[in-house]
């Protein structure tokens, strides 16, 4: 295959080749897909063509709104060895009530909780599933906050192996573990935070003779571009002022900047109009926003991360040099919001009738914040990535609206009789 991997540590740029199925360099640092070769001989208006002819395909790997760009994913890798449950081609809702309130000039949500298992983690899944597979591994090791876990667990039947998943014995949310258990894989749950599940995986996961399927793994990243470039195209090529996504273990962010990236370096986008990328981070587990706010000169461990948005209580984020980059080369900011303004968010998004789970409200959350500061503007067009789907944590959304918040919405009970029922309405 013409991609290598290689080293992001710019001290250092190792390159090994695609199929050593590694995840980490010599030195340590975390390594990349570099599709160089591949983009200098990628002729994008044919590309586009080809791209515009996929769209709406009845079959496979067509059909898959990650498969699609598969020229940029893993070039030459086989068709028939695609494990696929055509995820991707995931919705854009416009809900004017939120522009009018964040006052912006257009808002756009582009919900990833539309994937087969709810959540993006399918983008990267299906990549290094039929990778791991291809590689003639038997089994898959990951550390989950719930929905990497559910997503693994599916992607694993559908490719005939064996999945074990470490997660934190407790606040995981109880769609996504009962996703992972009623799918079949091993759970295995640990008296821990994610944080040490993904410190033991990492660590042993080859050792164990596993295949480790996390976001240090480079080919999960490579899938999960494809939010990026299925929105673009979804936008007509107008390209947003800001595209505002939650951070946890930020593969994510640096999956959306390597995308833009590679359409910059193919000469698509010029770089005055690049996006510019938001991650908002919940302030109990915000080790990236405190690393931005020293200009990434340091580096920031939280051992006691906590937040309601359990998908993103992560202290240690594995992807942070990656993410880093992909900040600085979109102009990005990070913003970290409270507890209270991601549920409060959430319930202005769920009124809107499709509603997301916690984490992916945070984006909400941090556009409002970013707008009464200034840094996003009136006249910006936002776009926010909505990650998981309003099932997932059933939990926080009754709890909220339990609650003496004067968003919620609480329910009444009465006696089956029509005086009690006409008091009600
Ligand atoms: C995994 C996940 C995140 C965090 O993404 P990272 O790539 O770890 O930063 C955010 N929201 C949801 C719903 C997730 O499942
Ligand atoms: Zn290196």
């Amino acid at each position: 295959m013409k991609s290598v991997l290689k080293c992001v540590q710019s001290s250092c740029e190792r390159k090994y080749p695609l199929l050593s199925g590694r995840n980490l360099c010599e030195c340590g640092g975390l390594l990349e897909v570099d599709h160089s070769e591949v983009l200098a001989q990628l002729r994008w208006q044919n590309w586009m063509r080809i791209l515009e002819r996929r769209w709406g395909a009845k079959n496979l790997p067509d059909s898959s709104g990650v498969w699609r760009y598969r020229d940029l994913i893993l070039p030459g890798f086989p068709d028939e060895k695609i494990i696929s449950r055509a995820e991707g081609n995931t919705r854009v809702y416009e809900f004017s009530k939120l522009a009018e309130m964040a006052a912006v000039r257009k808002l756009m949500f582009k919900h990833e909780g539309e994937n087969p298992t709810g959540s993006f983690k399918d983008r990267g899944m299906t990549v290094v599933v039929s990778w791991a597979k291809h590689l003639g591994s038997r089994a898959l090791l990951c550390a989950s906050t719930g929905n990497t876990a559910a997503s693994v667990a599916s992607y694993a039947r559908a490719a005939g192996m064996r999945a074990y998943i470490l997660m934190p014995s407790e606040r995981v949310a109880l769609g996504k573990v009962s996703q992972a258990i009623a799918y079949g894989a091993r759970v295995i749950k640990v008296r821990g935070n994610f944080d040490a599940c993904m410190k033991l995986v990492a660590a042993h996961g080859s050792e164990l003779g596993l295949h480790v399927v996390n976001s240090i793994n480079p080919v999960r990243l490579e899938g999960q571009k494809t939010i990026i470039w299925e929105l673009l195209e979804q936008l007509h090529w107008q390209l947003p002022n800001w595209i505002i996504l939650p951070g946890g273990n930020l593969g994510n962010v640096s999956a959306f900047g390597k995308a833009l990236r590679e359409i910059f370096l193919a000469g698509v986008i010029d770089y005055s109009q690049m996006p510019r990328l938001a991650v908002i981070q919940a302030k109990g587990a915000n080790p990236f926003y405190r690393a931005f706010r020293e200009n990434f000169t340091m580096r920031f461990v939280l051992p006691e991360a906590k937040t309601i948005a359990s998908a993103i209580e992560i202290g240690v984020p594995i992807n942070h040099s990656k993410a880093a980059q992909a900040i600085r080369f979109t102009r990005g900011v990070v913003e970290k919001v409270s507890d209270e303004e991601i549920m409060e968010a959430k319930a202005l998004l769920d009124r809107e009738g499709v509603g997301a789970e916690p984490a992916s409200c945070a984006t909400l959350a941090g556009l409002l914040k970013l707008r009464a500061s200034g840094i996003i503007e009136e006249s910006d067009f936002v776009v926010c990535i909505l990650t998981g789907h309003f099932l997932k944590d059933q939990t926080a959304t009754l709890n909220f609206h339990e609650s003496d918040s004067p968003l919620a919405n609480r329910s009444v009970v009465i006696e089956p009789t029509l005086d009690e029922l006409k008091k009600v309405l």
